[in-house]
């Protein structure tokens, strides 16, 4: 799609801009590098004059209940959210739901999608990858449904029905038409899980039927990760259930550079929220100056894009993108010596002039 957009045309619109053009977005900069590179993301925009207000909502993993509530209701208000991630506590009790899953399952925020596309200037193993991965976001392995029957036998209960199959499989083949994409992928095991993946395909097999103009092919999970770290140009649209996304996700990442580079969006019929593709925490680089800030200042681009500000999305975009020749953009994680503040400052520099 030639603006950058994720969300095709059966998507919910975005909200409409307030008095004066300009829109406000809830910000939750969430733990780890979050908060960071939330305020360089203000920065530039400030600098590229983004007609967009934040309204900042704290919530981190020791947050209450309450203050998730309240974050929640905040991106009702508003619509449209930018967020770091906030770190789930792996020894709190099972009764503790993942605060990001909470944020996405209760906005009905049933569509993850990233895209995954070779940069310049970032030396990778393969070149030329453009990738559209759709992920389904509020079921499957994520139903937080787990209980031990007997001492030593757990039971985690991986939920696939037939209408969010369906609905995902549209939101990835309406993606596919809206962005001039020749082929969609569905990804599964169906050969073991025969009636939750079984279900998930035989719905992507009935959309497709409705998109005879697109490719539709499915692939075993564990071929797939194979052929994406061996041939990951033949992949065009991807489709998938939740915990395969998000797994499929991270490879591609991978492949196009790491987490520092990758943007994300998570759309519902009503909501939408923007964050990085492989929603990282970043706790042991936070504070050191040294995270990539690519992959957050794309979301931004995305989350520009939803509120329809294309040419504010692209004027960005094009910045970071024609920064990466500068090493000074080159943060560790990408072989380099650069700081997060030199890496947003050379892309303040390819701003044009107000
Ligand atoms: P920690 O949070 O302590 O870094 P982790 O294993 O929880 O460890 P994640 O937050 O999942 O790490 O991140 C995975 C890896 O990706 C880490 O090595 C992290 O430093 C790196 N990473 C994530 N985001 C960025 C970024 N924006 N720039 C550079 N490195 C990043």
């Amino acid at each position: 799609m030639p603006n950058g957009s994720t969300s095709p045309p059966n998507a919910a619109s975005p909200p409409p801009a307030k008095y004066g053009g300009r829109h406000t977005v809830t910000l939750i900069p969430g733990d780890g590098i979050g908060p960071e590179l939330m305020l360089h993301v203000k920065e530039v925009f400030r600098h590229a004059c983004v007609p967009v207000d934040f309204e900042e909502v704290r919530v981190n993993s020791e947050a209450a209940e309450d203050d998730v509530q309240n974050a929640i209701t905040a991106i009702r208000r508003n619509g449209v959210a930018l967020k770091g991630n906030i770190e789930t506590n792996h020894n709190l009790p099972p009764s503790h739901k993942s605060r990001n899953n909470l944020i996405r399952t209760s906005l009905d925020l049933y569509a993850n999608v990233i895209h995954c596309q070779s940069l310049p200037g970032v030396e990778t193993r393969h070149r030329d990858i453009d990738i559209l991965i759709v992920r389904e976001n509020t079921e499957g392995e994520y139903s937080s449904l787990e209980h031990e029957s007997v001492a030593g036998v757990v039971e985690s209960l991986k939920i696939i029905t037939a209408g969010r199959s369906r609905r995902i499989a549209h939101y990835a083949f309406g993606l596919a038409r809206a962005a001039a994409r020749r082929s969609v992928t569905a990804v599964h095991k169906a050969n073991i899980m025969k009636l939750g993946d079984g279900l998930f395909l035989q719905c992507c097999q009935e959309v497709a039927a409705e998109y005879p103009e697109i490719t539709f092919r499915s692939m075993i999970v564990d071929n797939t990760t194979m052929q994406l770290v061996s041939r990951p140009q033949q992949f065009d649209v991807m489709v998938m259930p939740n915990l395969y996304g998000n797994i499929v996700n991270n490879v591609c990442a991978g492949l196009v550079g790491g987490p520092g580079l990758v943007p994300g969006a998570n759309y519902g019929h009503d909501y939408a929220v923007f964050e990085t593709a492989t929603r990282n925490t970043g706790k042991s680089i936070a504070n050191r100056n040294i995270a990539n800030p690519t992959a957050a200042l794309l979301a931004a681009c995305m989350m520009l894009d939803h509120l329809r500000l294309h040419s504010h999305a692209s004027t960005i975009r094009q910045a970071v993108l024609a920064s990466l020749d500068d090493p000074r953009t080159h943060t560790p994680d990408i072989g380099g010596q650069g700081t997060t503040s030199g890496a947003v400052q050379s892309i303040i520099s390819h701003l044009p002039r107000a």
